[in-house]
Parts: structure tokens; C-alpha cells; sequence
């Protein structure tokens, strides 16, 4: 085992759980035993919350101004290890060392975020009447929850982390049993940057604490990112708990493709949209339909998803389950009918025999009803389906429950605009094939994509991690009675 076990983080200190249950960590590029996470128990989680508990009055009165100098501070120091965070999450979640690398130039990103809060949150005050002024500010919520998922160890973690914390409030994060290791070095940076003890605690486990949380009496509010199962499960319990909820679900991204593309732009944006990261993100393209006559960008994106292999430029899928179910759906799209252009199913990495690997795969005449259509396959699989018209096309979007992003690639600005108002997804790109809205901007989709009223970065998570103050007040006398007296 490369890493000692993984602790439990409350009060400032790694703390051992007792639990005897454990799970392995493995490494999904060679299969190598990294670690074991344990599943600790519901007295750990009282005890992180306690620890949070404790912190919050302390660290909520503390000038907003003083708490983002730790995080300038953990800025420096995910600068300072960004090679070996780098490796971390290449390691524990199977991506490439390039895309590693770009998750920590995004946590970098959003903490920057985070310390320019002091600028966005100042509030507002008017004179509403003669001598009467209005202002509303922010207040911090109290103790808070993040519960996260595999595919982006670190960076996922980091949407949640600064934001809640600069605003004033304490926070226990519930990281992905599957990749732990990169979370409980993101709290070793904190405390080395500062953080007063407490504000931060990780409690590692599954199902039974992500339950607890939503249960716990002193949680306030529980952002959660994953599946749609999981979410919609997160977001009744937290809710029926009466805490503020946002839970991000799974996804199923739509590109349409127009004849009149780029060609070039197109091949190259699609085929890393669906290859990047192994599929393995949320905005992740899945389905492409094509308007009209495509045939010679379908084939550049052939070209092009024949460029990508396995071990080189492409990562690892997270488990072997994973593996078999994203092959699983290949194989059923065979059967019914499609056309494999690009087959990636059977992918061994010499010398990573043990890794769990799926080449690009490009999937022709997908009819809409097939599984490989409609569900999210969460590997580098593209599925494409062909209509006559842009109508037709942006039916079978809108007929899809997820609604996380759609892209459009075209010269037109008519037909990009028509996308743009018709497609029923929270995020949209014109000739982008990931269009992850950058900071100040939020990121979060609609429909079944995100359960909740906020996103969950950006401006928008300011209304969610907070709740507003709104005082009336009246100094002088002369200013008489008036109906607000
Ligand atoms: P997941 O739903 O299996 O797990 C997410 C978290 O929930 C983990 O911490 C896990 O321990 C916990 N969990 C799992 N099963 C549970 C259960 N039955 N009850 C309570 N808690 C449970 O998701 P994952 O496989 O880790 O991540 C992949 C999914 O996340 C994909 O569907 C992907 O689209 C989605 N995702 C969405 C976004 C977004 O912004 N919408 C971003 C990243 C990932």
C-alpha cells in the first residue's frame, strides 16, 4: 500500500477511525493498491460536527477581510505543490497527468474566487424614506456539508470549499470513497495555511454518512455533487430535514453539429469533449446529433478519436465496473443496429494490464430510444444520431430529463442563437465543446442535471452558502413620523 490509511480530519487533527470496516483504494491506471479509506461511523461524523460547531463563532466573527488571507495563503501552497497534487489525482482518479494538472490550475482558479469575495459581498443600503435607510447584508449559515464525487478529486471539492468558508461558514466535506487521498492533502494545505481549527473537517465513508448528514440536526445547509440517483435521494432527505440543499446530478450533454460548421474546429472539439478525461465529466459530450449532411466532419472526428489512445493520451475509466458497463452499452448500441465507427471496448495498456481502460468510441446511427441515447454512459463514448432538421434535433434534446449543457457548431449566428433560446440545459457553448462557465461566472444545469433554487460556484453560490440581513433603521428625529414609524 503506497499511502498509510486514510484519517478522518476534525478539531485540527488526522484523526484513526475506529471503524473495522474499510474499503481499498486503487489506483485505476495500473490497478495497484494505493490505500483503504475507512467507513467511519455515525459518533465520527457527531464529532466533526461538533468540531465545526465549536469553530463557527470564532471564525464567523472574524472580518471577511482576515479570513481570505488563509486563502491566499492556500492559494500559494497548491501553487507551490502542484506537481505532487498533480500526481494525487492522475493517480488515485486514472486521468492523464495534463488533465490532472489543468484540475489543479482550476482549484487555483477558484479559490481566487474565493478571495475576491470581499469585493462582491458588501451589501446594499439606500434611504428609502426621509432620515430611514434600508441595508441588507450577508450573514454565514453556520455549519455546512459538501459531499463530492470521483471524477474530479480535487477540484469538485474546491467549487465548495472556498466560497462557503470565506463567507464565514464551517464545513464538513464527505469525499468520494473512491478517491480520498487528494481531499485529505487539501486539508493537511489548509492548516498549513492557517485555517483556525475546525472550520475544515472531513468525515470519509459512504452511504451511511452521507445519510447522517442529511439527518444531522446542526448541518444547516449540504451541497452535494454526483449521480442523479443520489442527488434527488440528497436533496429529498436534506430538504425533508428542512436544510438549504443543491444537489448537482449526472448528466447527458447534447452537441449539435450543422453543416455548416468549422470542420476542423468541430472534429477537434467534440472528440475532446467526449474523450477528455475519459468521459468521465459532467459536461462531457455524449450525444451528437447531426443536422443534415455531416459525413465529412463525422469522419475528421473519427480521425480524430483515432488520435486518442489509451495510456498516451487518454486515462483510465474509474473501476472495472465502470469499464464493463460503458462496454456493456457499446455492445447493446451493436445490437441494436448502430454502427461502431470507433471501437474502444477491449483497451489493455501494455505494461498497465491492471488498469481500467476504454479506447474512444464513436457510435453512428444511434436511434433515440436506445440506451446509449438517453442515459449517461460516463465514458469516452460519443453517440450520434441523425436528423433532418434542427427541430428534430432539438426535440430529442429537449425530450432528455438531464439538462446539464449543449453545445452548437455552426457559422450561423441565426442557428446558434435558436440553440441557444431552444435547448433545455443550464449551460450553453457556440463552437465550444465543454462549456464550463469560468469564475465569476456559476456553474450548474437545470432539469434533472440540478436539484435546488442555486448554483453551486460563481456569484450565485453567494446566495447559497448565505442568508441576507435586511435592517431598517431611523437616527434623527426631525425626519417626523411617517408610515414606517
Ligand atoms: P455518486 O452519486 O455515486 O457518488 C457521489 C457521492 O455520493 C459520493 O461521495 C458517494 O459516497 C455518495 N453516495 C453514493 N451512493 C450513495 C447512496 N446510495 N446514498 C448516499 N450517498 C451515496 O457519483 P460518482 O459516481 O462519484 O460521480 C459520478 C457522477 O457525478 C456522474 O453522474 C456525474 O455526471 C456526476 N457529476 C455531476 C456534476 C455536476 O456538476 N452536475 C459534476 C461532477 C460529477
Amino acid at each position: 500500500m503506497k499511502y498509510k490509511i486514510v484519517k478522518n480530519y476534525y478539531n485540527g487533527q488526522f484523526v484513526e477511525s475506529t471503524s473495522t470496516e474499510s474499503l481499498d483504494v486503487v489506483s485505476p491506471v495500473d490497478g495497484n493498491l494505493l490505500s483503504a479509506v475507512p467507513m467511519s461511523t455515525i459518533d465520527e461524523l457527531n464529532a466533526a460536527v461538533e468540531s465545526a460547531k465549536n469553530a463557527f463563532d470564532s471564525w464567523s466573527k472574524t472580518p471577511i477581510k482576515e479570513r481570505v488571507q488563509v486563502f491566499f495563503r492556500y492559494r500559494y501552497l497548491l501553487e507551490k505543490n502542484f506537481d505532487e497534487l498533480t500526481e494525487l489525482v492522475s493517480e488515485e482518479n486514472g486521468k492523464t497527468w495534463d488533465e490532472a494538472k489543468a484540475e489543479v490550475e482550476k482549484s487555483i482558479e477558484l479559490t481566487e474566487f474565493a478571495c475576491s469575495m470581499p469585493q462582491l459581498v458588501s451589501g446594499e443600503i439606500l434611504e428609502v424614506s426621509r432620515g430611514v435607510e434600508c441595508r441588507t447584508e450577508h450573514f454565514p449559515l453556520g455549519v455546512v456539508a459538501s459531499i463530492v464525487p470521483f471524477n474530479f478529486p480535487l477540484m469538485v471539492p474546491n467549487w465548495t470549499m472556498p466560497n462557503a468558508l470565506v463567507l464565514g461558514n464551517t464545513m464538513i466535506m464527505k469525499p468520494s470513497e473512491l478517491v480520498p487521498l487528494s481531499v485529505q492533502r487539501m486539508a493537511e494545505l489548509l492548516k498549513e495555511a492557517g485555517l483556525p481549527d475546525g472550520v475544515f473537517n472531513v468525515i470519509n465513508g459512504g452511504k451511511e454518512i452521507v445519510e447522517g448528514i442529511c439527518a444531522h440536526a446542526s448541518i444547516e445547509a449540504v451541497s452535494f455533487v454526483g449521480s442523479t440517483k443520489v442527488a434527488k435521494l440528497v436533496y429529498q432527505q436534506s430538504t425533508h430535514n428542512l436544510k438549504r440543499c443543491v444537489a448537482l446530478g449526472g448528466a447527458k450533454n447534447h452537441l449539435f453539429v450543422l453543416p455548416d460548421a468549422n470542420p476542423s474546429m468541430t472534429a477537434t472539439n467534440v472528440t475532446a469533449s467526449m474523450s477528455g478525461c475519459a468521459g468521465q465529466r459532467c459536461m462531457a459530450a455524449s450525444a451528437m446529433l447531426a443536422v443534415g449532411d455531416v459525413n465529412p466532419i463525422i469522419e475528421r472526428i473519427c480521425d480524430e478519436a483515432r488520435k486518442v489512445v489509451p495510456g498516451i493520451n487518454l486515462g483510465a475509466v474509474i473501476s472495472r465496473a465502470a469499464k464493463e458497463r460503458i462496454e456493456n452499452y457499446i455492445s447493446e448500441a451493436e445490437r441494436g443496429g448502430a454502427k461502431i465507427l470507433v471501437d474502444g471496448r477491449g483497451a489493455v495498456v501494455a505494461g498497465k494490464e491492471n488498469g481500467t481502460y476504454v479506447g474512444p468510441t464513436v457510435i453512428d446511427f444511434v436511434k433515440p430510444e436506445m440506451s446509449v441515447a438517453t442515459e449517461e454512459i460516463f465514458g469516452p463514448v460519443i453517440s450520434i444520431m441523425r436528423t433532418e432538421t434542427l427541430d428534430d434535433a432539438i426535440a430529442i434534446e429537449n425530450k432528455n430529463p438531464y439538462g446539464n449543457a449543449a453545445s452548437v457548431f455552426t457559422q450561423s449566428g441565426g442557428a446558434a442563437r435558436y440553440v441557444m433560446e431552444h435547448a433545455s440545459a443550464g449551460m450553453i457553448g457556440v463552437n465550444i465543446g465543454v462549456p464550463v462557465p469560468r469564475e465569476p461566472f456559476s456553474f450548474g444545469g437545470w432539469n434533472e442535471s440540478r436539484f435546488g433554487a442555486n448554483d453551486i460556484t460563481g456569484k450565485s453560490s453567494i446566495e447559497f452558502w448565505t442568508k441576507l440581513k435586511k435592517t431598517t433603521t431611523k437616527w434623527n428625529p426631525e425626519a417626523g413620523i411617517n408610515w414606517m414609524s
